[in-house]
């Protein structure tokens, strides 16, 4: 089937007046061949793989219900942002829909993107229709619409894990990041939700039969400001039965922000020596020894190497799908966005293959320049520019020094193991 795709992908880019087969020969040939010509020749129609191609099928879609909030948080992409705001139709929905039922087997779902799910006012119809058709179904929210009412629908559905973000252990410091949100509150708000399942569940042969098998999760974005409340985090996470943590790094979408980052060593890493480790027991004698040379080496090289130009999104086989229902192979892509790297403002703009009101799930996956996009991702043959930055390129995600042409990923921190999403 692989062959099949690639033999409607002709060689040379032919992009921006560049003749195809013109990088030929050089260093860094601009395209590694994967450049779609045209597009418009291709009748995708006959090259959908069966649905049960497993290889080749998406295993989790990423649903963003509403780009709208409830908060403002100051960590928020929103606050970059020049978008329309707006919540996701019952037309648009019915289309993934039907698209999730022709994958087998059926993708996860996860809802979330840039903006808060339960700010949908049918989000809760949406998670028990997603569960209907099978999908193991997952959703982030910040907590404070979270109310008994809400948690007690959710439950309903059989959802299976709900993530929380909670970025600060004391009311302060949590609210000093997510600006009108209430860390008492949302501890409440768990609160009841735990008692909900404690109290529909059973005990049978001295077995706890839980009613309810939602799972919960939090998920902590660090900053200098924040990264001491770290433990006590984990420790409220324990206390509020929670069975996951992801820590993430932020994304900084304003200038000021970027002085929160705690990776700046990671991504202005040139002119150190680089350093490989073992794997080692991070115990009081190791950790002593390496903080001692925290500023003075290139860290890139000893972090799993899993993590470095690597895109989790493309590696698991996501897509995304925004609220007006254009679908993207990351949440990167999901809207133009932009963030600062070394001083200097990056723009990602927006890529879509389609809307889902246009076009079948299916379609818009196999779409063939969706396949070249994921096989150039794969290869990630980009510039290294989060480690370099030194050219006008670096402003866009439109190009590279490398000859590659839009969209680009050379400057994503989601491909550094920098940004992290459940
Ligand atoms: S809760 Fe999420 S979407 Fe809402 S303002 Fe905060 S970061 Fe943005
Ligand atoms: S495109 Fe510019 S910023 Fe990126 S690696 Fe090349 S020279 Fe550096
Ligand atoms: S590397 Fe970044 S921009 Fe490229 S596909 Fe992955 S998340 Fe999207």
């Amino acid at each position: 089937m692989v062959d099949e795709l690639k033999s409607n992908i002709k060689e040379g880019c032919g992009l921006k007046g560049r003749p195809s087969g013109a990088c030929a020969g050089s260093a860094k040939p601009c395209c590694s061949g994967t450049q779609v010509v045209n597009i418009p020749e291709l009748k995708t129609a006959n090259i959908i793989p069966p649905a049960t191609d497993y290889q080749f099928n998406l295993k989790k879609l990423y649903i963003e219900p509403t780009n709208r909030c409830n908060l403002d948080c100051r960590t928020c992409m929103r606050n970059s942002w020049d978008e329309p705001m707006g919540n996701m139709s019952e037309d648009a929905f019915r289309h993934i829909l039907d698209g999730l039922k022709t994958f087998s087997p059926v993708p996860e779902v996860f809802f979330g993107g840039f903006g808060e799910p339960l700010f949908h006012p049918r989000i809760v119809e949406m998670v028990s229709e997603a569960k209907k058709i099978g999908a193991t179904v997952k959703l982030i929210t910040n907590g404070i619409l979270l109310t008994p009412v809400m948690a007690q629908n959710l439950l309903d559905t059989g959802i299976d894990l709900i993530w929380i973000s909670i970025d600060g252990a004391t009311p302060e410091s949590y609210a000093d990041i997510r600006l009108g949100a209430s860390l008492p509150q949302v501890i409440e708000n768990v609160t009841r939700f735990n008692e909900i399942i404690l109290s529909t569940s059973s005990i049978a042969c001295c077995a706890f039969i839980p009613k309810y098998k939602t799972k919960l999760g939090i998920t902590f974005v660090a900053m200098k400001r924040n990264i001491a409340d770290l433990p006590a985090v984990l420790k409220l996470g324990r206390r509020l039965n929670v069975e996951r943590f992801l820590v993430t790094n932020i994304l900084p979408y304003t200038e000021e922000m970027q002085d929160e980052i705690l990776y700046a060593n990671l991504t202005d890493s040139y002119g150190h020596p680089s350093l490989t480790l073992p794997r080692i027991d991070p115990n009081f004698l190791s950790l002593d020894a390496l903080y001692r040379e925290v500023d003075t080496v290139n860290w890139l090289d000893s972090l799993p190497q899993d993590n470095l130009n690597h895109c989790p999104f493309i590696d698991n086989d996501c897509g995304a799908i925004s609220w007006d229902g254009g679908f993207s192979p990351c949440l990167a892509l999901l809207h133009t966005n932009g963030t600062y790297v070394r001083d200097i403002k990056h723009v990602s703009k927006r890529w879509t293959i389609g809307r889902i009101q246009d076009q079948s799930l299916p379609k818009l996956w196999f779409a063939p320049e969706h396949l070249a996009f994921r096989d150039r991702v794969k290869k990630f043959d980009f510039a290294p520019c989060t480690n370099c930055g030194s050219c006008d390129l670096f402003e866009y995600n439109e190009e590279d020094c490398y000859g590659n042409a839009f969209p680009v990923c050379g400057g994503c921190l989601w491909a550094q193991g920098i940004v992290r999403c459940p």
